[in-house]
């Protein structure tokens, strides 16, 4: 039963936002009574973090949008999850489809850094979704497991798991899933949890939705039996991000 599962917002900055501007927004987040009805975390990006974590009142978590597959070394650019960790970072955002397209970023990676993460103790968001043509082609479910698959034979601890599920062609682009369309695909994912881990992890795990979530489409789809809450981008820079929380207050 959905009751079963706190409800969870991310909100992914991506690469925005200002000093000035994270402080708006932890602002509006700090002002916020919600804890008792949702879990909330925001992904700035990776040089405002310690800021973040010492902004945000208790009862908000910070993320990162991405952490490397080992602890330490010569891998210039790259933040380890034992360094998140140092800072008091306790969730990362993982396979995020912009980090597959642009960074090429293959399954066994995603996985190799899923395995990382969690073996140090992080939360992790495991993103995956399809592309428009992989749609089209009806290739979807093949894709989606696929992906899952691959994350799920790293997980030791599903409790400090979330999945996201985001087609690649609502990110970003306006063209939100419809509740329908969302529905289904997170129900493929939950069942495929019963039948490949467990009835309880499928029962516990919180499959949450991203892909152009704003004020407007938020709370059809949270009305779903198996949308556990969003990943959202754009909206999360905003005032929107409050309404869009507020779904499940
Ligand atoms: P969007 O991004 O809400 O701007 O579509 C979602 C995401 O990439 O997580």
């Amino acid at each position: 039963d959905k009751h079963n599962r706190k409800p969870f917002v991310g909100g992914n900055f991506k690469m925005n936002g200002s000093k000035t501007m994270l402080k708006e927004i932890i602002d509006r987040l700090n002002a916020l009574k919600c804890d008792d009805h949702v879990e909330v975390v925001i992904a700035p990006p990776t040089l405002f973090l310690d800021l973040a974590h010492r902004s945000v009142r208790e009862g908000i978590s910070i993320a990162a949008q991405n952490a490397f597959n080992c602890s330490k070394g010569a891998y210039t650019g790259e933040v380890s999850p034992e360094q998140l960790k140092d800072l008091g970072i306790d969730w990362v955002i993982l396979g995020h489809s912009e980090r597959r397209e642009i960074f090429k970023e293959s399954d066994e990676f995603v996985a190799s850094k899923v395995a990382h993460a969690l073996n140090v103790d992080m939360k992790v968001i495991a993103c995956i979704g399809e592309k428009l043509e992989e749609r089209e082609s009806e290739k979807t479910e093949e894709v989606v497991i696929r992906q899952l698959k691959s994350i799920s034979e790293k997980v030791n601890n599903w409790r400090n798991v979330v999945i996201a599920y985001e087609p690649v062609w609502a990110i970003g682009t306006g063209k939100v899933a419809t509740p329908q369309q969302a529905q289904e695909v997170h129900l493929i994912i939950r069942n495929w949890l019963a039948k490949n881990v467990s009835q309880q992890v499928a029962q516990d795990t919180r499959i949450i939705y991203g892909g152009s979530v704003n004020d407007k489409n938020s709370s059809e789809l949270a009305k779903q039996p198996d949308v556990d809450g969003f990943l959202v981008g754009g909206a999360s820079l905003t005032e929107k991000f409050i309404t869009i929380i507020s779904c499940f207050v």
